[in-house]
């Protein structure tokens, strides 16, 4: 018995019988005892369509508030007919679109990426929401819409129903967000565009935040950030009818405060060896032949970035000599590398936050006070969540200090 959070994306709704299917399965759970709220998409691809229209019809003139309103349909006719369908299955249901006085999800008037107020929305969860699952009613949400202080429609941007999911989810104190969607869970790779693409049993909502960031569209990269570490979580397919299913279930975090900037210097000495050559990037297999050789010796590497004429890689400093002396050997076999060498000692500072996807300039704000500080850095290396600083070893407790002053 507890509160499930149920989205169904757009193909999961897609036809008349995929409708009645999803509103049979919320009715089969809600029949088990549990509180269930319903969050929906808009009907297959009307946001695409809608988009094709305004292209066609208005143009570039149509300004973002206007085509919020506009996308905003297709979550508004979804929720009306979803919710009707559980009342046809003799179950109390109330949709809930920006437009109703118990509406919950507020942003600023970013019309079409707004940013959550999380204190307001989690308050008019609590005031509208709850007292609705008290009383026995499925109230049936629209997902990717939000609502503006002068009452006007936003959009949380492409895919944001799945935001709109897990930010319920935690503003309800929920047990269970399960996302409904077109494949059976999160795969190894897209299985539009590899046919051998695996289901996983499970990820970690670390992962899921890197895999969604670079592209994989199964959910928006911005759902995970208001996942308790206690809320279950599952991705599952449409198909089956039936909310218990087995799909990808999806844990953690770890870190469950969404806004933490973790920052942390590696106690240990590295040092860092450039192994250089003409044209680098255009050789194929020269970066697998150096991190074989590494790892055929047992050595662990800590960095590695390239460039046209040079790899840097990152070792402890005690094993430093020996991954000189391997890829020494590496550099004389073959012709496509010149030289190495073996340069200073490095202190490896990392940054992590979820953040940084979306803070411009985050990289200018960790190197600025280095550079004013006259700290050289020796390499800076990044991805969505995480920036990596390497500095000499004598300016390492400077460097992170700084980072910590500017960043928390
Ligand atoms: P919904 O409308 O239910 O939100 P989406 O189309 O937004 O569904 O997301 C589901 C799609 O995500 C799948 O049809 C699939 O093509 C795509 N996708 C991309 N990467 C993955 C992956 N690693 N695992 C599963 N699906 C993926
Ligand atoms: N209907 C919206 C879109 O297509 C939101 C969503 O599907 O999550 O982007
Ligand atoms: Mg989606």
């Amino acid at each position: 018995m507890g509160i499930v959070v149920a989205k169904f994306g757009g193909t999961s709704v897609g036809m008349g019988e995929r409708i009645h299917k999803a509103a049979n399965s919320v009715v089969n759970e809600y029949m088990k005892g549990n509180k269930v709220v319903v969050v929906v998409s808009a009907i297959n691809k009307t946001t695409d369509e809608s988009i094709k229209l305004v292209k066609e019809s208005i143009g570039d003139s149509v300004t973002e508030k206007q085509l919020a309103g506009i996308l905003s349909m297709g979550e508004m006719q979804s929720v009306r007919i979803l919710s009707a369908t559980i009342e046809s299955l003799g179950v109390k249901s109330e949709y809930i679109d920006p437009f109703s006085e118990k509406w919950p999800v507020i942003t600023d008037s970013n019309y079409l990426e707004a940013k959550i107020d999380k204190d307001e929305t989690k308050k008019r969860v609590q005031e509208h929401i709850m007292p609705l699952l008290d009383q026995g009613v499925i109230p049936v949400i629209c997902g990717f819409l939000g609502r503006d202080s002068h009452n006007c429609v936003t959009t949380l941007g492409r895919g944001g129903s799945d935001v709109s999911a897990f930010l319920i989810g935690h503003c309800l104190n929920a047990d269970e967000v399960i996302i409904v969607t077109d494949v059976k869970g999160v795969m190894s790779t897209d299985p539009r565009k590899l046919n051998t693409a695996r289901k996983l049993d499970k990820i970690t909502v670390e992962e899921m935040i890197d895999l969604a960031n670079y592209g994989a569209q199964v959910l928006h990269p911005n759902a995970l950030r208001y996942k308790d570490p206690d809320i279950k979580a599952k991705i599952i397919s449409f198909e089956y009818g039936d909310l218990r299913v087995k799909g990808t279930d999806i844990i953690g975090p770890a870190n469950p405060d969404d806004n933490v900037v973790t920052i942390s210097m590696l106690p240990d000495k590295l040092s860092v060896i450039a192994v250089v050559g003409e044209n680098l990037m255009s050789k194929k297999g020269i970066i697998a032949d150096i991190t074989s050789k590494v790892s055929d010796n047992d050595i662990s590497l800590y960095g590695i970035s390239t460039g046209e004429s040079s790899i840097t890689l990152f070792f402890k400093k005690e094993d430093a000599d020996k991954a000189h002396e391997v890829l020494h050997d590496l550099v004389i076999q073959g012709d496509e590398l010149s030289s190495l060498s073996l340069g200073q000692e490095i202190a490896m500072i990392s940054v992590v936050s979820h953040e940084f996807i979306d803070t411009p300039g985050i990289i200018a704000n960790i190197t600025n006070p280095l550079h004013d500080n006259d700290i050289n850095i020796v390499e800076v290396s990044s991805s969505q969540t995480a920036v990596v600083v390497f500095v000499e070893w004598d300016d390492g407790e400077k460097a992170y200090e700084l980072i910590k002053e500017t960043l928390q």
